[in-house]
């Protein structure tokens, strides 16, 4: 007796196929239906699976491998983040003034300018100030900036007063107004640090219309599918998040790629939102879900927010973004307890050492996959610690590779001094000592290109940059691992190591075709790869 199998709807042919499963590493077609992957075989296998509706798309000498996912983005909030004037080529104050005087002229009507991605490093050591902003566009206009990690905003000196900021100001959360050191006042300076303080002036910006938005967030997702990225892990559910993905995914077209969410939970929220928090975690749809909550333990190094054990060369960095850190703890036992994947940005080594110590007391059944964000400077005593506790590191290569400089003159290498800065992103220590280490880009710190962000953790210098120095060379992964952080340990990052993260027969139907073979091509070089095809649960949501 024989049962009737459907026809594949669609089988994917190409030279090389890394299937990253170590029970056939190399394919070179693989039949799709439904969704799932249900075969994986040789050029000479497809005449017999094909039938007569099945599409058979032969990429020749392309490289096929499992879609990429990444581990850390935040496409909505991302969408207010990356408003207005670009700033991420800004070197120096003086480009700050002319970029602002050169895009303001794009700004249409409204009275904000707005501008995104400005680097610390711009103010070449002096006080970040906004004075800038006054030299460029005059005492009166309403400036808004989102630095480049998203975690400070520089704003006009009108804005402040639009705002009713005219001192600092007490937080929840180590959020705060800098003011000037020089002024007996405490004038404050434009700069705010952290959401509590930014959304001072934040929520003074107008909001962007909702049909805008969707066209927005549809383009991102599609360039993102254009890259190779089947799926990415969204920190953001908050405000109009579900309403914006539910609106997106509803349409013909759907979401591009899969999107994973974990909504914020911040010290200022009580136990009703942790049940909220619990309760989210049922909302699912087409392409998307949430799953997992996110926590911050500390901010950035480069904001003198982080946590670490001793102060920075400022004197800052000395405080948990939780007042009292007990309470996270207390938190993520919670949320562990009710089946809820977690998810910490942890920067200093403070920071690092109470999330894990914090993981290391949970005793929830079946046990929830756990993941620490970030992880910039690493002691050598908790190397090991994530293998031991089977928490995943979740890192950023870009972070280190654009913000950093191997000769330490950068804002964050100064701030931490020659020992910590030696601490610096350690991929390599962390794969050696057995932890599962997902990368990603955290869009719109950095950009989502995954090709670009493997071939700046094989190489620990920015990718098409040849002439620059790598930063701790001995940190560089192999091709396999960079491979394996987005495909591989993504999806055991997510507790899907059963079906997704491989190409074999049962799992999800999400794949990539490269023109060039990410294991083996020169990574500057791969950095450029085309990308032929990419297949999100069994549709081609993009081709070239
Ligand atoms: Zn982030």
């Amino acid at each position: 007796m024989t049962h009737h199998t459907p026809d594949p709807r669609l089988i994917v042919v190409a030279d090389t196929v890394h299937t990253l499963d170590p029970a056939r590493p190399h394919a070179q077609a693989v039949a799709v239906t439904d969704g799932t992957i249900t075969a994986v075989g040789d050029r000479a296998d497809v005449a017999g699976w094909r039938g007569k509706d099945t599409e058979v798309v032969d990429l020749g000498g392309a490289t096929v491998t499992p879609g990429l996912v990444d581990g850390h983005v935040h496409p909505v909030m991302g969408l207010v983040l990356t408003a207005g004037v670009d700033l991420t080529g800004v070197r120096t104050r003086g480009e700050l003034v002319e970029a602002l005087r050169a895009g303001v002229g794009d700004v249409r009507g409204g009275e904000w300018v707005r501008g995104w991605g400005l680097d610390p490093n711009a103010f070449e050591g002096a006080p970040i100030t906004h004075e800038p902003l006054v030299t460029a566009l005059g005492p009166d206009a309403l400036v808004h900036i989102t630095l480049f990690d998203a975690h400070s905003a520089l704003v006009s000196p009108r804005a402040l007063e639009r705002a009713g900021i005219t001192g600092p100001r007490e937080f929840r959360s180590g959020a705060r107004v800098v003011v000037a050191h020089d002024d007996a006042g405490g004038r404050p300076t434009g700069h705010l640090l952290e959401l509590e303080a930014m959304d001072l002036v934040g929520d003074l910006l107008p909001p962007e219309a909702p049909a805008d938005r969707r066209r927005r967030f549809r383009d991102l997702l599609q360039s993102m599918a254009a890259t190779g990225l089947v799926g990415a892990n969204a920190m953001d559910f908050e405000g109009g998040s579900a309403d914006l993905v539910v609106a997106v995914a509803d349409e013909e077209a759907g979401l591009p790629i899969r999107l994973r969410f974990a909504p914020f939970v911040m010290p200022h929220h009580g136990h009703d939102h942790l049940e909220h928090v619990v309760d989210l975690q049922r909302s699912a749809g087409r392409r998307w879900s949430v799953d997992g909550a996110k926590f911050m333990i500390d901010g950035t190094i480069d904001g003198g927010t982080a946590w670490l054990a001793e102060a920075d060369a400022h004197g800052e960095s000395t405080a948990p973004f939780w007042p009292e850190p007990a309470r996270y703890t207390e938190a993520l036992r919670f949320l562990a307890a009710h089946g809820v994947p977690t998810v910490t940005h942890a920067i200093g080594d403070a920071g690092i050492r109470h999330v894990l110590a914090s993981v290391a007391g949970l005793d929830e059944r079946p046990r929830v996959p756990h993941r620490v964000e970030h992880i910039e400077t690493l002691p050598d005593d908790l190397v090991a610690e994530f293998a031991r506790l089977d928490v995943t590191a979740s890192m950023q290569p870009t972070h280190c590779t654009h913000f950093t400089r191997a000769d330490h003159s950068d804002n964050w290498s100064q701030r931490l001094g020659e020992v910590r800065a030696d601490r610096a992103f350690r991929t390599r220590d962390l794969r050696d000592a057995g932890a599962r280490l997902a990368l990603g880009s955290d869009w719109p710190i950095a950009p989502f290109d995954p090709r670009a962000t493997m071939a700046d953790a094989r190489l620990r210098r920015t990718a098409g940059r040849r002439e620059e120095e790598p930063v701790l060379p001995g940190q560089a992964l192999t091709a396999l691992m960079a491979l394996e952080g987005y495909t591989t340990h993504a999806a055991h990052a997510a507790g899907l190591g059963d079906r997704a993260g491989t190409v074999r027969a049962g799992a999800r139907a999400d794949l990539v075709a490269f023109g060039l073979d990410p294991l083996s091509a020169d990574p500057d070089e791969f950095a450029q790869s085309p990308v032929h095809l990419t297949v999100v649960d069994g549709a081609v949501v993009h081709r070239s």
